[in-house]
């Protein structure tokens, strides 16, 4: 057998596309488009990188973004007094501190400042609790684009056995609620977890999330299995996955392949919750 490629890429275009469509709708319906603030702290040249790419596609469908760096030395609360100057803004739909922040300064305190409604990243402790309950919120965006890859290829997650490689809290654990949400019975597997292919051999959909090259094998999966690979791990000349894509697709009856599979669908769907809190925020003053 061999596997469907799930793609990525295109799916996260049409999610852009839509996304864009409707942010025009906002726009001419409220003089105003929806905005995102990001903020990056100190000068890391991958968190550059990340926040860049987030500020053009944000920029390519239309929402507004207001973009603020802070040296790496500066104090903590000078980041903490910008989050209450944007949680105050109502042109700021969305706020996006990007993590890691510097050694000196707690990320969990700042994240935990942005308010719930502009938490686009879905990070914040209110965000992670609405979301434990089953409440409505914004969701983290890495499991939401595994979620919206998962409903694009058809699985049908009622009842099938989930198995979750990784409990951090950016994508482990809101992957295994947002699963459990959708009533699969869902498995969490770390680095302290006893024969790991095992497990992973009774998921009926494995997603793997750990950032180690290739580490789940070909024999690790079961037959006919979907296998969604959240890992990005750089070699010296390309990126590749958690899994062995080469040996898996052999095995499993879909699969993503790194690069072109999860990592596009992050970005959609920070702009896709950048939209929704901005509605949201127009119904509440409604
Ligand atoms: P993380 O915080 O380092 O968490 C890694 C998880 O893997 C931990 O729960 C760890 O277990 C577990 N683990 C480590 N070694 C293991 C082993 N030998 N067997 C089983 N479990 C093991 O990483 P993360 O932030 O969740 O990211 C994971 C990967 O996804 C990375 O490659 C990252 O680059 C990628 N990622 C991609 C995107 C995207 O947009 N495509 C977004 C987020 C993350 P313990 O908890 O026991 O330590």
């Amino acid at each position: 057998m061999s596997a469907q490629i799930i793609d990525g890429k295109a799916v996260a275009a049409r999610v852009r596309a839509q996304v864009a469509e409707e942010v025009k709708a906002f726009t001419d319906e409220h003089g105003r488009a929806p905005g995102l603030a990001t903020i990056l702290v100190g000068d890391d040249p991958a968190s550059a990188v990340y926040v860049g790419g987030k500020q053009k596609a944000s920029a390519e469908v239309g929402i507004e973004g207001f973009s603020h760096a802070i040296p790496g030395d500066a104090p903590e609360d000078d980041v903490a007094a910008l989050i209450e100057q944007l949680n105050a803004d109502e042109r700021v739909s969305g706020i996006l501190c990007q993590l890691p922040v510097p050694d000196h300064m707690d990320g969990v305190r700042l994240t935990g400042l942005i308010d719930a409604k502009k938490d686009v990243d879905g990070l914040t402790p209110e965000s992670a609790g609405l979301l434990a309950l089953g409440r409505e919120g914004l969701r983290p965006c890495t499991p939401l684009g595994c979620m919206v890859l998962l409903e694009e290829a058809g699985v049908r997650l009622e009842g099938a056995e989930a198995v979750v490689i990784g409990r951090s809290n950016l994508f482990g654990k809101p992957m295994a609620q947002l699963l459990l949400q959708a009533n699969a019975t869902v498995t969490t597997c770390h680095s302290r977890t006893r024969d790991l292919p095992a497990v992973t051999r009774r998921a009926d959909v494995l997603i793997a999330a750990v950032g180690r090259a290739e580490m789940v094998r070909g024999d690790w999966v079961k037959p006919g299995a979907i296998v969604i690979d959240v890992g990005m791990n750089r070699t010296q000349d390309c990126l590749v996955g958690d899994v062995a894509f080469e040996e898996v697709r052999e095995v499993a009856s879909a699969i993503t392949p790194v690069p072109g599979g999860v990592g596009p669908m992050t970005i959609a769907c920070l702009l896709r919750n950048t939209l929704l809190a901005a509605e949201a925020a127009m119904d509440a003053v409604a």
